[in-house]
């Protein structure tokens, strides 16, 4: 612990944010991390607990208190080690994490939380600016051979951590960039993607094999899901040529509103509008959906949802109203009842900030249109007696709508590349596959293991990034009968 007394002498500090009027004139990423003194002195703040529930809280279980104190020695390429052996993508989590650990954190009780992940974010930068972060190729390779389907946060972590083992890794990717939903579905203003170019080029220095345009499977996905393939490996391909082969092919089954007019031209699932945004600012192909002068409604509260506000206000939207079904979670939570659990209370992101109206306990019943164009949405007030959600009578009411998204989560992985492997799948349709005990992540085709979204349902990158490197050890201990990695 650096300052016994610094929780008392500090105050939490926040990182600095450009003014929405700057900020929303174009797609960069806008939050600065603190500076090193800012960063050293919110480290002071740690109490380095005796149970440190930071770390319990945290997915990737980082060794919180001890990069704090190592910041606040100014032990800055220490702690990056430290961060490091815990998280294979700190660049990303500093960045998009909600950040369970802080609400977990001692100090949340009576405080405010250390700033954990602003910590985490001054550290991974840093040693970014100056060039610590170094390829670790294995010095002894194993002569096995492993397949990644997917090239999201799981996948990739599962390809470092294996990489590193001394096996020789292979990431089949469909669509055209490697990331998945950090590339693909989460803004560049909340993720700048050089971030993710830069981490691409140590996996590849370190050996790890990328095939993208490259769909795994039979069956190609319908034209709700991004697919930029021109090439098809089979599954049988894959057993074949490989020792084991993991499936991170995230969630990728949009929850559809099949209501009247969903038909309409201007309805769309979120990541329809997301995607082609992140490929048009990489230079790739212009986003055929601009919603300049527009009026847009995102259906559905979540991150998802947000996205799609902060990238219509960056396009020049007229107006963009954001419901959802729920009623309105509470501002504060009860800490005495929800620490150290993640609670439910209201979230305002920096999206909503930049300008948009929210309501809440809103169901669609239509989309209305004219020559199959969409123009207005009738929606009605609902409430929930019992759990049992009941319309309110006369409460229906119209709202005006140029494009709506569809952001209202995902509902499952691709069922046709589950059963193209003949992978089987728990009762909410994701890849059936134990995270504990000794064949963990290993579903029941052998040799076959599931990670990430594909496995556990739509989630969050550090979530991703566990079950990638929790399954790099698995694959490791079956290929190997032991495994070094950590889990
Ligand atoms: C718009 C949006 C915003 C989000 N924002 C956040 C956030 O701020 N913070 C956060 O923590 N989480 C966020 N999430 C959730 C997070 O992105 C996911 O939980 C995480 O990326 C899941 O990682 P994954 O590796 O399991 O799968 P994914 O990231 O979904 O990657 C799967 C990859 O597999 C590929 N693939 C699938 N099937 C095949 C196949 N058969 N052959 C070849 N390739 C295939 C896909 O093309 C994709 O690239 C967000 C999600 C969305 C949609
Ligand atoms: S719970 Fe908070 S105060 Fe305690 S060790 Fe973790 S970060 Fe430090």
């Amino acid at each position: 612990m650096g300052k016994p007394t610094g929780f008392m002498e500090f105050k939490r500090l926040t990182e600095g944010y450009a003014p929405v009027e700057q900020r929303v004139n174009n797609y960069r990423e806008f939050v600065a991390h603190l500076s090193d003194a800012e960063a050293q002195q919110q480290g002071a703040r740690c109490m380095d607990c005796g149970i440190p529930f930071c770390n319990n809280g945290c997915p990737v279980n980082n060794i919180i208190p001890d990069w704090n104190d190592l910041v606040y020695r100014g032990n800055w390429q220490q702690a990056l080690e430290v961060l490091h052996s815990t998280n294979n993508f700190p660049e990303v989590t500093s960045r998009i994490c909600p950040a369970p650990c802080e609400a977990a954190c001692t100090l949340n009780i009576n405080n405010d939380a250390v700033g954990i992940k602003s910590i985490e974010h001054a550290i991974i930068d840093k040693g970014g600016e100056n060039g610590w972060v170094l390829p670790q190729p294995a010095k002894k390779k194993t002569g096995k051979k492993v397949a990644i389907v997917g090239s999201g946060p799981a996948g990739l972590a599962a390809a470092q951590q294996l990489a590193r083992a001394g096996h020789a890794v292979t990431v089949f990717e469909k669509n055209s960039r490697i990331g998945g939903l950090m590339r693909y579905g989460i803004p560049d203003f909340k993720l700048d993607k050089r971030l993710l170019d830069w981490r691409m080029a140590q996996l590849a220095a370190e050996g790890v094999q990328f095939q993208t345009n490259t769909f795994v499977g039979k069956e190609a996905p319908g034209k709700e899901v991004a697919n930029d393939a021109q090439k098809t490996v089979s599954p049988q391909q894959l057993q074949n040529n490989f020792d084991a082969v993991i499936l991170s092919g995230g969630s990728e089954q949009p929850r559809d509103l099949p209501v009247l007019g969903r038909q309409l031209k201007g309805v769309h699932f979120a990541l329809e509008f997301l995607i082609p945004q992140n490929k048009e600012i990489a230079g790739d192909a212009k986003n055929p959906i601009n919603v300049a002068g527009k009026h847009v409604v995102v259906i559905g509260g979540g991150d998802t949802g947000s996205d799609c506000v902060g990238t219509s206000n960056r396009q020049g939207a007229a107006s963009i109203t954001q419901i959802e079904v729920m009623p309105r979670a509470p501002e504060h939570e009860n800490k005495a009842l929800t620490w150290p659990y993640w609670p439910m209370k209201l979230r305002t992101s920096s999206s909503h900030d930049e300008g948009c109206e929210r309501d809440w306990a809103i169901a669609t019943q239509a989309f209305n249109g004219e020559k199959g164009v969409l123009k207005s949405i009738s929606a009605v007030r609902v409430e929930f007696r019992d759990g049992k959600m009941a319309e309110v009578a006369g409460s229906e009411f119209e709202l005006q709508a140029d494009y709506v998204f569809l952001a209202m989560g995902f509902t499952h992985p691709l069922a046709q590349v589950l059963d193209a492997f003949g992978v089987e799948k728990d009762a909410r349709g994701n890849a059936k596959a134990n995270t504990e005990g000794t064949d963990c992540y290993h579903t029941n085709v052998k040799k076959v293991f599931a990670a990430g979204d594909m496995r556990r349902g739509q989630s969050l990158v550090v979530w991703a990034i566990r079950e990638g490197r929790q399954c790099a050890r698995a694959v490791d201990e079956f290929l190997m009968g032991s495994s070094l990695l950590p889990r």
